[in-house]
């Protein structure tokens, strides 16, 4: 027969484990959410770069280092959304290949889409 200590110590690990697996499920909904505005960024900074580069064409004006900026930028929230990512598999079990992003099982060596070493 279990004591009372023993039953209390069971209920305290389903409790724990429950409030671990609603916290896990709330920072992958932020992770998502989060990539998602930052695909967004994207999108309106590749926008704005075909705006400045119209305008650039068509007022003759040197626009090179601006443009470098606005890659560094787009470079910088890539590297934002792998970093996420790679979060988000890591609470699903799981491997991203870094050379061609594709999902992998925790136990592989090599990348099933790409043949890169994990
Ligand atoms: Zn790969």
């Amino acid at each position: 027969m279990a004591t009372i200590d023993e039953v209390l110590g069971k209920a305290k690990d389903v409790a724990d484990a429950a409030g671990k697996k609603a916290s896990e499920i709330v920072r992958k909904t932020q992770i998502r959410m989060e990539i998602n505005s930052l695909e967004k960024e994207i999108a309106a900074t590749f926008e704005g770069i075909g705006r400045l580069v119209y305008d650039a064409d068509k007022s003759g004006e040197d626009i090179a280092e601006l443009k470098e900026d606005l890659y560094k930028t787009i470079e910088a929230l890539r590297k934002k959304i792998d970093a996420l990512r790679d979060e988000l598999c890591e609470y699903n079990g799981a491997i991203r290949c870094k050379a061609c992003g594709a999902i992998n099982a925790n136990d592989s060596v090599f990348c099933s889409k790409c043949g890169e070493k994990l």
